[in-house]
């Protein structure tokens, strides 16, 4: 894997319920075709060329040194670290990824700083030793739909939606808190699915988010578009109220944004945009 040497690390996003954010690789091999916020961004930056210069990652190789001097000056101001906004943290069969954010986590755990993960990956095991990791992080995977076609068209190197789920389940039943990232959701013009069946796959999480599809021609031209979200979104509300799942509509999803008080994370509002 290649790897490329940045000036910093940690920083503060300005964006909807974030707080400090990670990116500690350059690109992402999971290479989805929404398109991915992310990658438009640093194609418009001149940071990369193409698609294909996108999903070859690149590795930050002076992140732990990074954060060993950024810890001390930021720790007083930081109220959760979100990994990552513009790559993946468990980018799948990229085990180099895998082993620098697990040794991140257990850096910013060595301050007790409360980490919100979020991936296209799998989870591994490991995250279940809390005395290394933290026992209050937030792990979350993106799950969009359960259908391999679709998945192969717009997520096409991401891990199987099944393994995710799977690992997911593992670190909730070894008592850490889960969420989903429901988003960005497809329109039925894309596929047909039922959201009642992908929700009660994951009925064990602590909270979901739910999120339109944005950026998206095709997804723009289906008429009904602002109806079929505002559907979707009080069958997400309806779901979580029900299960007593925490529950977060992004803003924009539904006509009339409802403001959700945290059932189960009290203060923390993440960012879950799928960047
Ligand atoms: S949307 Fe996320 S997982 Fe997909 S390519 Fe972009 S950064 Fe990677």
């Amino acid at each position: 894997m290649r790897s490329i040497v940045r000036k910093s690390l940690l920083y503060k996003s300005g964006v909807e319920y974030s707080d400090y954010c990670i990116n500690h690789v350059e690109g992402c091999s999971h290479g989805c075709r929404y398109p991915c916020y992310a990658m438009m961004l640093k194609k418009r930056c001149g940071v990369i060329k193409n698609y294909n210069d996108w999903i070859k990652p690149k590795l930050v190789s002076n992140a732990l040194e990074l954060l060993e001097n950024e810890i001390p000056k930021y720790k007083k101001d930081i109220k959760f670290v979100h990994l990552c906004f513009s790559t993946d943290p468990f980018m799948y069969k990229y085990p180099e990824v895998k082993k620098l954010t697990l040794a991140i986590l257990e850096r910013l755990n060595k301050d007790n700083i409360r980490s919100v993960v979020l991936t296209k990956g799998v989870y591994p095991k490991v995250l279940k030793n809390t005395i290394k990791y933290g026992s209050n992080n937030e792990y979350g995977t993106t799950l969009i739909s359960l259908n391999d076609d679709y998945k192969k068209r717009f997520e096409p190197y991401s891990a199987p939606f099944r393994s995710r789920i799977r690992a997911l389940k593992h670190l909730n039943d070894n008592g850490l808190k889960t969420w989903i990232s429901m988003e960005p959701y497809p329109t039925p013009n894309l596929i047909i699915q039922n959201l009642k069946n992908i929700l009660n796959k994951i009925s064990f999480v602590d909270k979901i988010v739910f999120g339109k599809l944005n950026y998206n021609v095709e997804a723009s031209k289906y008429v009904g578009y602002k109806e079929f979200y505002d559907e979707c979104s009080n069958v997400v509300n309806a779901f979580c109220e029900r299960r007593n799942i925490e529950c977060h509509i992004k803003y924009g999803t539904q006509k009339k944004d409802i403001k959700k008080t945290s059932r189960l994370f009290n203060t923390e509002r993440v960012l879950v945009a799928n960047i």
